[in-house]
Protein backbone atom coordinates (compact mmCIF):
# COMPACT_ATOMS: atom_id res chain seq x y z
CA UNK A 1 0.00 0.00 0.00
CA UNK A 2 1.20 3.13 -0.76
CA UNK A 3 0.91 6.54 1.62
CA UNK A 4 -2.17 7.55 -0.24
CA UNK A 5 -4.02 4.67 -0.11
CA UNK A 6 -3.25 4.14 3.54
CA UNK A 7 -4.17 7.71 4.33
CA UNK A 8 -7.25 6.76 2.30
CA UNK A 9 -7.76 3.75 4.18
CA UNK A 10 -7.26 5.20 7.62
CA UNK A 11 -9.74 7.97 7.09
CA UNK A 12 -12.15 5.51 5.57
CA UNK A 13 -11.18 3.31 8.66
CA UNK A 14 -11.79 5.80 11.28
CA UNK A 15 -15.04 7.18 9.55
CA UNK A 16 -16.19 3.18 10.84
CA UNK A 17 -17.62 2.73 7.72
CA UNK A 18 -17.95 3.21 3.73
CA UNK A 19 -20.38 5.24 2.24
CA UNK A 20 -22.58 2.99 -0.83
CA UNK A 21 -20.75 3.56 -4.10
CA UNK A 22 -22.91 2.69 -7.20
CA UNK A 23 -20.36 1.45 -9.05
CA UNK A 24 -21.31 -2.63 -8.48
CA UNK A 25 -24.22 -3.05 -10.03
CA UNK A 26 -27.90 -1.62 -8.87
CA UNK A 27 -27.55 1.02 -6.73
CA UNK A 28 -27.13 0.26 -2.89
CA UNK A 29 -26.68 -3.28 -3.81
CA UNK A 30 -24.97 -5.37 -1.11
CA UNK A 31 -21.89 -7.80 -2.15
CA UNK A 32 -23.41 -10.88 -0.50
CA UNK A 33 -20.95 -13.07 1.28
CA UNK A 34 -21.32 -16.99 1.94
CA UNK A 35 -20.06 -18.23 5.15
CA UNK A 36 -18.13 -21.40 5.15
CA UNK A 37 -17.77 -23.18 8.18
CA UNK A 38 -19.98 -21.66 10.64
CA UNK A 39 -17.52 -21.68 14.17
CA UNK A 40 -17.04 -18.82 16.10
CA UNK A 41 -15.08 -16.88 13.73
CA UNK A 42 -17.73 -16.97 11.54
CA UNK A 43 -20.38 -16.29 13.65
CA UNK A 44 -18.37 -12.75 15.15
CA UNK A 45 -18.07 -12.13 10.77
CA UNK A 46 -21.47 -12.73 10.25
CA UNK A 47 -22.43 -10.45 13.18
CA UNK A 48 -20.23 -7.85 11.71
CA UNK A 49 -22.31 -7.55 8.35
CA UNK A 50 -25.51 -7.43 9.77
CA UNK A 51 -25.24 -3.79 10.14
CA UNK A 52 -23.61 -3.29 7.32
CA UNK A 53 -24.67 -1.26 4.52
CA UNK A 54 -22.23 -2.60 1.92
CA UNK A 55 -22.19 -6.19 3.07
CA UNK A 56 -24.29 -9.20 3.76
CA UNK A 57 -24.82 -12.70 4.33
CA UNK A 58 -26.48 -14.67 1.23
CA UNK A 59 -25.33 -18.20 2.04
CA UNK A 60 -24.17 -20.43 4.67
CA UNK A 61 -21.98 -24.01 4.51
CA UNK A 62 -22.17 -26.34 7.07
CA UNK A 63 -21.67 -29.98 8.34
CA UNK A 64 -25.01 -29.26 9.91
CA UNK A 65 -27.52 -27.69 7.82
CA UNK A 66 -30.45 -28.68 10.31
CA UNK A 67 -29.31 -27.09 12.94
CA UNK A 68 -26.40 -24.59 12.64
CA UNK A 69 -28.00 -23.72 9.19
CA UNK A 70 -31.69 -23.12 10.06
CA UNK A 71 -30.24 -21.13 12.88
CA UNK A 72 -28.39 -18.72 11.36
CA UNK A 73 -30.83 -18.89 8.31
CA UNK A 74 -33.28 -17.64 10.14
CA UNK A 75 -31.14 -15.14 12.02
CA UNK A 76 -29.43 -13.08 8.77
CA UNK A 77 -32.76 -13.88 6.33
CA UNK A 78 -31.36 -16.09 4.50
CA UNK A 79 -33.77 -18.69 2.11
CA UNK A 80 -32.94 -22.53 3.26
CA UNK A 81 -32.30 -23.51 -0.47
CA UNK A 82 -29.00 -21.12 0.04
CA UNK A 83 -27.84 -23.56 2.57
CA UNK A 84 -24.70 -25.61 1.64
CA UNK A 85 -22.97 -28.63 3.18
CA UNK A 86 -19.43 -29.42 2.46
CA UNK A 87 -20.45 -32.13 0.02
CA UNK A 88 -22.85 -29.69 -2.02
CA UNK A 89 -20.53 -26.53 -1.56
CA UNK A 90 -19.63 -26.08 -5.70
CA UNK A 91 -23.16 -25.78 -6.57
CA UNK A 92 -22.75 -22.25 -4.70
CA UNK A 93 -21.61 -21.29 -8.39
CA UNK A 94 -25.53 -21.07 -9.46
CA UNK A 95 -26.20 -18.82 -6.80
CA UNK A 96 -26.17 -15.53 -8.29
CA UNK A 97 -26.41 -14.15 -4.49
CA UNK A 98 -23.41 -15.03 -3.74
CA UNK A 99 -20.13 -12.74 -4.53
CA UNK A 100 -17.78 -13.93 -2.27
CA UNK A 101 -16.96 -16.62 0.17
CA UNK A 102 -15.53 -15.78 3.76
CA UNK A 103 -13.32 -19.05 4.88
CA UNK A 104 -13.35 -19.70 8.38
CA UNK A 105 -12.49 -23.36 8.73
CA UNK A 106 -10.21 -25.03 10.18
CA UNK A 107 -6.12 -23.98 8.76
CA UNK A 108 -5.48 -27.11 6.75
CA UNK A 109 -8.84 -26.54 4.75
CA UNK A 110 -8.14 -22.82 3.63
CA UNK A 111 -6.86 -23.89 0.56
CA UNK A 112 -9.19 -26.49 -0.92
CA UNK A 113 -12.63 -24.16 0.02
CA UNK A 114 -10.54 -21.28 -1.64
CA UNK A 115 -9.46 -22.84 -4.59
CA UNK A 116 -13.05 -24.64 -5.31
CA UNK A 117 -14.83 -20.82 -4.45
CA UNK A 118 -12.73 -19.72 -7.02
CA UNK A 119 -13.29 -21.91 -9.37
CA UNK A 120 -17.46 -21.08 -8.56
CA UNK A 121 -16.64 -17.87 -9.92
CA UNK A 122 -16.75 -16.36 -6.32
CA UNK A 123 -14.52 -14.00 -4.53
CA UNK A 124 -12.48 -15.17 -1.72
CA UNK A 125 -11.99 -13.60 2.06
CA UNK A 126 -9.78 -16.02 3.62
CA UNK A 127 -8.99 -16.01 7.34
CA UNK A 128 -5.62 -16.34 8.87
CA UNK A 129 -3.24 -17.90 8.64
CA UNK A 130 -3.74 -18.50 4.64
CA UNK A 131 -2.66 -21.98 4.45
CA UNK A 132 -0.36 -24.56 5.83
CA UNK A 133 2.17 -24.41 3.54
CA UNK A 134 3.65 -21.53 1.27
CA UNK A 135 3.20 -24.54 -1.90
CA UNK A 136 -0.43 -24.19 -0.75
CA UNK A 137 -0.90 -20.24 -0.67
CA UNK A 138 0.38 -20.17 -4.10
CA UNK A 139 -2.34 -22.60 -5.22
CA UNK A 140 -4.81 -20.18 -3.78
CA UNK A 141 -3.44 -17.18 -5.70
CA UNK A 142 -3.17 -18.76 -8.68
CA UNK A 143 -6.75 -20.08 -8.61
CA UNK A 144 -8.12 -16.65 -8.06
CA UNK A 145 -5.66 -15.20 -10.29
CA UNK A 146 -6.92 -18.02 -13.17
CA UNK A 147 -10.45 -17.74 -12.05
CA UNK A 148 -10.12 -13.72 -12.37
CA UNK A 149 -11.36 -13.36 -8.68
CA UNK A 150 -10.03 -11.68 -5.85
CA UNK A 151 -8.31 -12.65 -2.60
CA UNK A 152 -8.21 -11.16 0.27
CA UNK A 153 -6.88 -12.60 3.85
CA UNK A 154 -8.46 -11.35 7.12
CA UNK A 155 -5.62 -9.57 8.63
CA UNK A 156 -8.66 -7.38 10.94
CA UNK A 157 -5.56 -5.75 12.70
CA UNK A 158 -4.30 -3.90 9.12
CA UNK A 159 -7.99 -2.55 8.87
CA UNK A 160 -7.80 -1.37 13.07
CA UNK A 161 -8.53 2.41 13.54
CA UNK A 162 -5.79 2.54 16.40
CA UNK A 163 -2.81 0.50 14.73
CA UNK A 164 -3.56 2.86 11.50
CA UNK A 165 -3.12 5.61 14.11
CA UNK A 166 0.13 4.68 15.69
CA UNK A 167 1.45 3.47 12.35
CA UNK A 168 0.69 7.28 11.09
CA UNK A 169 2.76 8.02 13.92
CA UNK A 170 5.81 5.64 13.10
CA UNK A 171 5.52 6.37 9.24
CA UNK A 172 5.76 9.97 9.87
CA UNK A 173 9.09 9.80 11.77
CA UNK A 174 7.17 10.08 15.24
CA UNK A 175 9.95 7.69 17.18
CA UNK A 176 12.73 8.35 15.04
CA UNK A 177 14.26 5.57 13.11
CA UNK A 178 13.22 2.35 13.97
CA UNK A 179 14.96 0.01 15.81
CA UNK A 180 13.33 -2.94 17.26
CA UNK A 181 10.27 -4.75 18.10
CA UNK A 182 9.26 -6.98 20.87
CA UNK A 183 5.94 -8.95 20.42
CA UNK A 184 3.58 -11.92 21.58
CA UNK A 185 0.48 -13.20 21.54
CA UNK A 186 0.05 -16.47 23.92
CA UNK A 187 -3.04 -18.39 25.15
CA UNK A 188 -4.29 -21.84 26.01
CA UNK A 189 -6.04 -24.27 24.01
CA UNK A 190 -8.04 -27.22 25.56
CA UNK A 191 -6.82 -30.38 24.93
CA UNK A 192 -8.93 -32.31 22.06
CA UNK A 193 -9.34 -28.79 20.06
CA UNK A 194 -8.54 -28.70 16.36
CA UNK A 195 -5.97 -26.36 16.91
CA UNK A 196 -3.56 -28.82 18.43
CA UNK A 197 -3.97 -31.54 15.52
CA UNK A 198 -0.76 -30.88 12.88
CA UNK A 199 -3.17 -32.15 9.86
CA UNK A 200 -5.93 -29.19 10.63
CA UNK A 201 -3.54 -26.91 12.48
CA UNK A 202 -0.73 -27.41 10.40
CA UNK A 203 1.23 -26.17 13.12
CA UNK A 204 0.94 -24.70 16.47
CA UNK A 205 0.73 -20.99 18.36
CA UNK A 206 2.95 -19.80 15.70
CA UNK A 207 0.50 -20.22 12.91
CA UNK A 208 -2.30 -19.42 14.90
CA UNK A 209 -0.59 -16.48 16.98
CA UNK A 210 2.62 -15.67 16.54
CA UNK A 211 1.43 -14.84 12.69
CA UNK A 212 0.20 -11.72 14.54
CA UNK A 213 3.23 -9.54 15.87
CA UNK A 214 5.13 -11.26 12.72
CA UNK A 215 2.30 -9.79 10.05
CA UNK A 216 2.51 -6.33 12.17
CA UNK A 217 5.78 -6.04 11.59
CA UNK A 218 6.03 -7.22 8.52
CA UNK A 219 3.40 -4.43 7.89
CA UNK A 220 4.41 -1.31 9.74
CA UNK A 221 8.32 -1.69 8.00
CA UNK A 222 7.47 -2.87 4.43
CA UNK A 223 10.50 -5.32 4.80
CA UNK A 224 10.38 -8.70 4.54
CA UNK A 225 12.49 -10.47 7.85
CA UNK A 226 15.58 -13.06 7.66
CA UNK A 227 18.17 -14.64 9.89
CA UNK A 228 16.14 -15.74 12.15
CA UNK A 229 16.57 -17.51 15.01
CA UNK A 230 14.15 -19.94 17.17
CA UNK A 231 13.19 -21.91 20.05
CA UNK A 232 10.13 -23.94 20.84
CA UNK A 233 9.57 -25.89 24.13
CA UNK A 234 6.71 -27.92 25.07
CA UNK A 235 6.90 -28.48 28.84
CA UNK A 236 3.41 -29.73 29.69
CA UNK A 237 3.78 -33.65 29.66
CA UNK A 238 -0.47 -33.78 29.25
CA UNK A 239 0.05 -35.32 25.79
CA UNK A 240 -2.07 -31.94 25.03
CA UNK A 241 0.89 -31.11 22.89
CA UNK A 242 1.88 -34.54 21.60
CA UNK A 243 1.56 -33.11 17.78
CA UNK A 244 2.05 -29.69 18.08
CA UNK A 245 4.60 -27.11 20.36
CA UNK A 246 3.57 -25.29 23.20
CA UNK A 247 5.60 -22.29 23.23
CA UNK A 248 7.92 -20.49 20.58
CA UNK A 249 9.90 -17.95 20.62
CA UNK A 250 12.09 -15.94 17.75
CA UNK A 251 14.01 -13.13 16.59
CA UNK A 252 14.76 -12.04 13.19
CA UNK A 253 16.06 -9.14 11.57
CA UNK A 254 15.09 -6.76 8.39
CA UNK A 255 16.87 -5.83 5.87
CA UNK A 256 17.19 -2.20 7.47
CA UNK A 257 19.00 -3.48 10.35
CA UNK A 258 15.59 -3.99 12.68
CA UNK A 259 15.59 -6.13 15.09
CA UNK A 260 12.53 -8.32 16.36
CA UNK A 261 12.09 -10.57 19.35
CA UNK A 262 8.81 -12.31 19.41
CA UNK A 263 6.67 -15.55 21.62
CA UNK A 264 3.35 -17.16 21.33
CA UNK A 265 1.90 -20.08 23.20
CA UNK A 266 -0.99 -22.71 23.30
CA UNK A 267 -0.10 -23.26 27.00
CA UNK A 268 0.33 -20.19 28.76
CA UNK A 269 -0.87 -16.76 29.79
CA UNK A 270 1.43 -13.73 28.46
CA UNK A 271 0.25 -10.39 26.68
CA UNK A 272 -0.76 -9.68 23.42
CA UNK A 273 1.11 -6.62 22.44
CA UNK A 274 3.65 -5.40 20.12
CA UNK A 275 6.62 -2.25 21.70
CA UNK A 276 8.03 -0.37 18.80
CA UNK A 277 11.41 1.31 19.47
CA UNK A 278 12.92 4.28 17.31
CA UNK A 279 15.95 6.13 18.25
CA UNK A 280 13.67 8.74 19.93
CA UNK A 281 10.84 7.65 20.56
CA UNK A 282 8.72 4.18 21.42
CA UNK A 283 5.13 3.30 21.06
CA UNK A 284 3.65 -0.41 23.54
CA UNK A 285 0.41 -1.24 22.19
CA UNK A 286 -1.64 -3.13 24.38
CA UNK A 287 -4.24 -5.78 23.96
CA UNK A 288 -2.87 -5.37 20.47
CA UNK A 289 -4.43 -7.97 18.77
CA UNK A 290 -7.47 -8.23 20.35
CA UNK A 291 -11.46 -8.00 19.13
CA UNK A 292 -11.40 -4.25 21.04
CA UNK A 293 -9.58 -2.26 23.47
CA UNK A 294 -6.47 -1.74 21.61
CA UNK A 295 -4.34 0.96 23.32
CA UNK A 296 -1.27 2.72 22.49
CA UNK A 297 1.07 4.11 25.10
CA UNK A 298 4.48 5.59 24.25
CA UNK A 299 7.06 8.74 23.90
CA UNK A 300 6.74 10.62 20.85
CA UNK A 301 8.78 14.08 20.14
CA UNK A 302 10.09 13.85 23.91
CA UNK A 303 6.25 13.77 25.09
CA UNK A 304 4.27 11.52 26.94
CA UNK A 305 1.08 9.50 24.72
CA UNK A 306 -1.83 7.67 25.45
CA UNK A 307 -4.54 6.27 23.45
CA UNK A 308 -7.19 3.80 24.17
CA UNK A 309 -9.96 2.35 21.23
CA UNK A 310 -13.53 2.66 22.66
CA UNK A 311 -14.83 0.88 19.43
CA UNK A 312 -16.81 -2.28 20.24
CA UNK A 313 -16.72 -5.95 19.15
CA UNK A 314 -17.40 -6.70 15.67
CA UNK A 315 -15.85 -3.07 14.74
CA UNK A 316 -12.72 -4.67 13.11
CA UNK A 317 -14.75 -7.64 11.39
CA UNK A 318 -17.32 -4.68 10.17
CA UNK A 319 -14.36 -2.90 8.40
CA UNK A 320 -12.87 -6.03 6.85
CA UNK A 321 -15.93 -7.06 5.34
CA UNK A 322 -16.64 -3.45 3.83
CA UNK A 323 -13.41 -3.19 2.65
CA UNK A 324 -13.43 -6.27 0.44
CA UNK A 325 -16.90 -5.53 -0.93
CA UNK A 326 -15.57 -1.64 -1.78
CA UNK A 327 -12.84 -3.64 -3.76
CA UNK A 328 -14.88 -5.86 -5.42
CA UNK A 329 -17.76 -2.83 -6.41
CA UNK A 330 -14.72 -1.13 -7.79
CA UNK A 331 -12.84 -3.55 -8.80
CA UNK A 332 -9.63 -3.08 -6.24
CA UNK A 333 -6.99 -4.91 -5.25
CA UNK A 334 -7.62 -6.01 -0.95
CA UNK A 335 -4.83 -4.27 1.11
CA UNK A 336 -4.35 -7.68 2.61
CA UNK A 337 -4.49 -9.94 -0.73
CA UNK A 338 -2.83 -13.30 -0.99
CA UNK A 339 1.11 -12.62 -1.28
CA UNK A 340 0.44 -10.85 1.76
CA UNK A 341 -0.22 -14.40 3.38
CA UNK A 342 2.50 -15.98 1.52
CA UNK A 343 4.90 -13.72 2.65
CA UNK A 344 3.95 -14.44 5.89
CA UNK A 345 3.98 -18.08 5.52
CA UNK A 346 7.22 -17.74 3.70
CA UNK A 347 8.50 -16.67 7.38
CA UNK A 348 6.66 -19.37 9.23
CA UNK A 349 8.31 -21.70 7.26
CA UNK A 350 12.05 -20.48 8.54
CA UNK A 351 11.10 -20.10 11.58
CA UNK A 352 10.25 -23.46 12.23
CA UNK A 353 13.10 -24.28 10.27
CA UNK A 354 15.03 -22.42 12.72
CA UNK A 355 13.60 -23.89 15.37
CA UNK A 356 14.18 -27.48 13.75
CA UNK A 357 10.96 -28.25 12.71
CA UNK A 358 10.24 -27.75 9.74
CA UNK A 359 6.54 -27.62 8.40
CA UNK A 360 7.00 -27.98 4.95
P1 LIG B 1 -13.98 -23.09 15.17
O1 LIG B 1 -13.54 -24.42 15.63
O2 LIG B 1 -14.78 -22.26 16.11
O3 LIG B 1 -14.81 -23.21 13.82
C1 LIG B 1 -14.39 -24.05 12.75
C2 LIG B 1 -15.58 -24.43 11.92
O4 LIG B 1 -15.15 -25.36 10.92
C3 LIG B 1 -16.70 -25.12 12.71
O5 LIG B 1 -17.95 -24.65 12.27
C4 LIG B 1 -16.55 -26.59 12.35
O6 LIG B 1 -17.77 -27.30 12.40
C5 LIG B 1 -16.04 -26.48 10.92
N1 LIG B 1 -15.33 -27.67 10.47
C6 LIG B 1 -15.49 -28.25 9.26
N2 LIG B 1 -14.72 -29.34 9.15
C7 LIG B 1 -14.05 -29.45 10.30
C8 LIG B 1 -13.10 -30.39 10.79
N3 LIG B 1 -12.68 -31.42 10.04
N4 LIG B 1 -12.63 -30.21 12.03
C9 LIG B 1 -13.00 -29.17 12.80
N5 LIG B 1 -13.90 -28.23 12.38
C10 LIG B 1 -14.42 -28.39 11.14
O7 LIG B 1 -12.65 -22.32 14.71
P2 LIG B 1 -12.46 -20.75 14.57
O8 LIG B 1 -11.90 -20.22 15.83
O9 LIG B 1 -13.69 -20.13 14.04
O10 LIG B 1 -11.27 -20.68 13.49
C11 LIG B 1 -11.52 -20.86 12.11
C12 LIG B 1 -10.45 -20.12 11.32
O11 LIG B 1 -10.55 -18.73 11.62
C13 LIG B 1 -9.02 -20.53 11.64
O12 LIG B 1 -8.25 -20.55 10.47
C14 LIG B 1 -8.52 -19.45 12.57
O13 LIG B 1 -7.12 -19.23 12.48
C15 LIG B 1 -9.29 -18.25 12.06
N6 LIG B 1 -9.51 -17.26 13.13
C16 LIG B 1 -9.25 -15.98 12.88
C17 LIG B 1 -9.43 -15.04 13.87
C18 LIG B 1 -9.20 -13.59 13.61
O14 LIG B 1 -9.24 -12.81 14.55
N7 LIG B 1 -8.98 -13.19 12.37
C19 LIG B 1 -9.89 -15.43 15.14
C20 LIG B 1 -10.19 -16.76 15.35
C21 LIG B 1 -10.01 -17.68 14.33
Amino acid sequence: MDRREFTKLSALALAGTYLPIDAYGAANKQIGYAAVGLGTISDIFMRACANSPTAKITALVTGHPETKGVKYSEMYGVPKTSIYTYETFDRIRENADVDAIYVGLPNSMHCDYTVRGAQAGKHVLCEKPMAISSAECRKMIDACGQAKVKLMIGYRVQYEPMWNQAIGIVRSGGLGQLESFQGGFFGQQPAGAWRLSKALGGGGALLDLGIYPLNAIRHITGEEPANFTAVLATRERSGRFSEVEQSMEWTMKLPSGILASCGCSYGQRGPSSLAINGDSGYLVMESAFNYEGVRLHGEVGGKQIELASTEKHPYQFKIEAEHFADCIRNNKEAATPGEEGLKDMLAIEAIYGAAGAPIA
